[in-house]
């Protein structure tokens, strides 16, 4: 970690709403690619939780409604939903966005994008980088523990809570 580099409070605050079992290990992801990354780039995590209203709007976008596709799944099919996943971004010099997957910022031979996507595959988290053609999704990184997004589906349903016991 740079030494003029502090932690993103904007990550933190979203890594609090994460399905609890996942906080703490999203935490420690966060921080080791805080370390791995040594340029002027760090890592942002865009999306934690996001509620099964908020997934039928995102759907809706591109298709019944204006805008750009910006997601294949419907409300409930994400494991957003559940507060299973996240998505990245860079963050340049602190202030400017970025989805650069190839670039290089701090010089170690290593896009810093795949360094990224090292540090959350040693944890055990699938990265839609590596889906099929069409369905690539690069900024996403889910942890399903095996369970299908019908299973937590059913179970938000029956006990009426946002985090799934797992
Ligand atoms: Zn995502």
């Amino acid at each position: 970690m740079a030494s003029n580099m502090t932690l993103d409070k904007i990550t933190l605050t979203r890594i609090a709403t994460l399905h609890p079992k996942l906080r703490l290990e999203a935490r420690e992801i966060y921080i080791q690619t805080c370390r791995c990354l040594t340029g002027k780039a760090q890592v942002r995590f865009t999306q934690t939780f996001r509620s099964i209203a908020e997934q039928h709007a995102l759907y809706a976008q591109g298709r019944t409604m204006p805008g750009k596709k910006v997601t294949w799944a419907e409300g409930g099919k994400s494991y957003h939903n559940y507060g299973l996943a996240v998505d990245i971004c860079l963050l340049v010099d602190g202030k400017t966005i970025s989805w650069d997957t190839l670039k290089d910022y701090d010089g170690d031979g290593m896009a810093d994008w795949l360094e990224c996507v090292d540090v959350f595959e040693k944890h055990g988290w699938q990265w839609g980088g590596r889906w099929k053609a069409g369905k690539i999704d690069m900024p996403h990184f889910q942890k399903t523990f095996g369970k299908t997004t019908t299973w937590l589906a059913e179970q938000v349903k029956k006990t009426g809570r946002v985090y799934v016991e797992l």
